[in-house]
């Protein structure tokens, strides 16, 4: 069986989300949608008989208006080459020199492949013109050539990929991902709001535990613990009036309801619990196995 991360990379608009959707929504067995890990943002997993491939884009948000920051640039190669594959994906009426000196300057390790987007908008001169423009680059092993929107061969957009990634178990089973990871995500998304909200130390400190999951008629009732080692951790947490912690819970609700599609309500705990990170049981009752 072939198994392997593939991650898609590309500016805002070239149309990866479509991408995804196309990959994900047709004949292809689908496991989860919206599941996120701190490593990959995983968009969704196809498993057939002969492969399993776990879609990934890239966590950098890259706004057009910037240059990518050197630091920037470091997460996002990073993301890239935590990936089998990079999937460097561009508008095809975009400016193809400024999309290669992006796709140029991460220096990916991992193998390339260009995907020209949005191919029902040019000419057929034109999409072989890009097509020997990003072929004869270095970095890139293979290009293909789609309307991400219109329809395209999925078949034929999987082979070069198969052919690249390596044989191997599947990473997830079938049927189990969904449930299983539900409570981590969310956990992770709370702990994804900290470390948006805070600085430095903080978000290193805190981990989170979701205590309750409780699906309701209309609702899923979510209680999740903030867990810190020091009473002053909790106080900055917390913040004035408890406005730290309402804005940790306003921000995650919104995603979470996103990832689960469904209204939630969600109740949020600091606690502090002494060097958590040294306790041998607390760490196994937390699953860090
Ligand atoms: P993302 O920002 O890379 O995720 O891009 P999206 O998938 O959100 O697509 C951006 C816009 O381009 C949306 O309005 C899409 O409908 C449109 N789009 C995506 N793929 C195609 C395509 O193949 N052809 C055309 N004509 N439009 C497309
Ligand atoms: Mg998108």
């Amino acid at each position: 069986m072939k198994t392997g991360f593939v991650n898609i990379f590309g500016k805002p608009n070239a149309g990866k989300s479509t991408l995804l959707n196309a990959l994900l929504g047709e004949k292809l067995a689908i496991i989860s949608h919206k599941v996120q890990t701190t490593r990959h943002r995983i968009k969704g997993i196809v498993t057939t008989d002969d492969y399993q491939i776990v879609f990934s884009d890239t966590p950098g948000i890259i706004d057009p208006k910037y240059k990518l920051q050197q630091k920037m640039m470091m997460a996002v190669k990073s993301a890239l080459e935590d990936a089998d594959i990079a999937l460097l994906m561009l508008d095809i009426k975009d400016n193809w020199e400024e999309n290669n000196a992006l796709f140029k300057s991460l220096e990916l390790q991992v193998p390339c492949v260009v995907v020209l987007n949005k191919i029902d908008q040019v000419k057929a001169q034109k999409q072989q013109e890009a097509i020997d423009f990003f072929r004869s680059q270095s970095y890139c092993k293979n290009v293909l050539a789609i309307s991400a929107l219109k329809g395209f061969d999925q078949d034929a957009f999987i082979k070069p990929i198969l052919e690249i990634l390596p044989e191997g178990m599947p990473f997830f089973e079938t049927d189990q991902i969904t449930d299983l990871n539900t409570r981590f995500f969310v956990g992770e998304i709370i702990r994804e709001k900290i470390f948006e909200l805070y600085e430095e130390e903080i978000p290193y400190h805190a981990t989170v535990l979701v205590t309750a999951f409780k699906e309701q008629p209309k609702l899923i009732k979510i209680t999740a613990d903030i867990i810190v080692q020091r009473e002053s951790q909790k106080s900055i947490l917390i913040g004035a009036g408890g406005k730290g912690i309402k804005e940790i819970g306003i921000r995650a609700r919104k995603d979470i309801e996103k990832f689960l599609d469904a209204k939630i309500y969600l109740e949020l705990f600091v606690k502090v619990r002494d060097k958590w990170r040294d306790n041998e049981l607390f760490l196994k009752e937390y699953g860090y196995h």
